[in-house]
């Protein structure tokens, strides 16, 4: 049996870009619909650094103070290690204005619990959680809707939400681009990640971000309130011979890279705890088909590198509520919407482009020579003189990370008082 419901704005995928924007068109007091395909939010593994410009973007809903009352640690800076031990400061956070002068780390679930909790008190928003969309309904080249199926269920009944614009915020695998013939352009990426957690100890250093370079591999670990999240990054399809070589040799690995590690590398108990990310660049060269657009990752996946693929996501979401929200008041609907859809496009893909530039310099500049055991001599030149004789480019660098190209302010309609 075919179930048929109705909703103004379907939004397929509860990440930082679904919800933000499920959050945002809500306070306009447009019917959303926030579809997600998992049970619930706590998934590890999935990137929690929430930026500057995310923080200001949160103050402006009025969400600073529960923000603020997540578990979370501050990155106050980003150094690289020296040949001789010592730290280059390359990136003081320090150097901007309070409260917009950090990163803060938070475990993407419970931003995201947050945001939906905000949602729900407004009464045109609803999420569904457990479904996932397997595909778009057209009509007349237009997309007017998805077919959602229970996630862990396939056999179970399908739903046809119909919606006035759907919008396809499903991550880096998009199902609903890949439905509608939209093809990214993919960017090369030399690293995969691997994810694992160790032990924090109370004496731990908690505030830098530092990566270890040894040999041919790198480790980045964020301190957590209870652990370290630790990514391990080498050569892209590395995974087999990784596993080949056992426990015991990555256990080891991780000691020489972080020797202060050594001591608690036993909690890696078994190579089923290091997760491995296929890291992947790329981005569409059209976000949108009638009915249809996409947003975060799937416009644009991101990498790893600068951690800042949730706050373009997010930023993404606001502008695309602040576009679409007026446009659908005004009675747009459809294919109505195309010039709407391609404003947001317009928009967001100069960020998308400066940051993913950005991300290749990284990954030729630090990562690639990491691999090549380049890195072991330091670090290259310009950069070190830069940040060592001309102070103020550790500002600009942290500017650089914490708000990014073009940052987006809440539109007036959604701003809350702070409480
Ligand atoms: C290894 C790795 C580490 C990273 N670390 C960081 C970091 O530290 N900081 C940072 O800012 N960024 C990081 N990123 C990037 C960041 O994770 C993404 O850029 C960001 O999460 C994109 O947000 P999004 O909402 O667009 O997509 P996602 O976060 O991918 O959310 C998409 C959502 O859609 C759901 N979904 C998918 N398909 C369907 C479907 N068919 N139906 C319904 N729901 C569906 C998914 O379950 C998911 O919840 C990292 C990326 C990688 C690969």
């Amino acid at each position: 049996m075919v179930t048929v419901s109705r909703t103004t704005v379907a939004v397929v995928g509860g990440g930082p870009a679904g919800v933000v924007l499920g959050l945002l068109l809500a306070r306009a007091g447009i019917a959303v619909r926030v579809v997600e395909k998992h049970d619930d939010f706590n998934r590890d593994f999935r990137g929690d650094t929430v930026h500057a410009s995310t923080i200001r973007l949160l103050d402006e809903l009025g969400l600073g103070a529960r923000f603020r009352r997540l578990p979370q640690s501050r990155l106050d800076d980003f150094s690289l290690p020296m040949p001789d031990g010592s730290r280059l400061l390359l990136g003081d956070f320090s150097r901007l204005r309070p409260p917009y002068d950090h990163v803060a780390m938070v475990p993407q679930w419970d931003l995201l619990d947050l945001l939906v909790t905000a949602a729900r008190e407004e009464p045109s928003f609803r999420i569904s959680m457990g479904l996932a969309a397997t595909g778009t309904i057209e009509e007349n080249g237009v997309v007017t809707g998805v077919h959602l199926r229970p996630y862990r269920d396939p056999d179970g009944p399908v739903e046809e939400l119909r919606a006035d614009v759907v919008i396809a915020a499903d991550g880096r695998d998009s199902v609903l681009r890949d439905a509608t013939g939209l093809r990214p352009r993919s960017f090369p990426v030399p690293f995969d990640t691997w994810w694992f957690r160790l032990p924090r100890e109370p004496g731990d250093q908690a505030t830098a971000l530092v990566p270890a370079f040894s040999g041919t591999d790198v480790l980045l670990s964020f301190p957590r309130p209870e652990h370290h999240q630790v990514a391990y990054f080498a050569p892209k399809g590395s995974d087999a011979a990784l596993r080949a070589e056992g426990l015991a040799s990555f256990r080891e690995r991780v000691a020489r890279l972080r020797p202060d590690f050594a001591d608690r590398v036993d909690a890696i108990a078994s190579m089923d705890d290091v997760h491995v990310l296929d890291v992947r660049m790329d981005r569409l060269p059209r976000w949108w088909r009638p009915g249809l657009l996409c947003i975060g990752d799937a416009a644009h996946a991101m990498s790893p590198a600068g951690g800042v693929g949730i706050n373009l996501a997010v930023q993404d979401a606001v502008a695309t509520a602040a576009v679409l929200a007026p446009a659908l008041g005004r009675g747009l609907r459809g294919a109505a919407l195309d010039g709407t859809l391609a404003a947001v496009q317009r928009r967001r893909t100069p960020p998308a482009v400066v940051v993913q530039a950005a991300q290749a310099v990284l990954h030729r500049v630090v990562f690639a020579r990491a691999f090549a055991g380049a890195l072991r001599d330091g670090p290259p030149l310009l950069p070190v003189l830069l940040a060592r004789y001309v102070p103020p480019v550790r500002g600009l660098y942290a500017r650089g990370i914490a708000f990014g190209p073009l940052p987006e302010h809440a539109p007036s309609w959604a701003r809350r008082p702070t409480v």
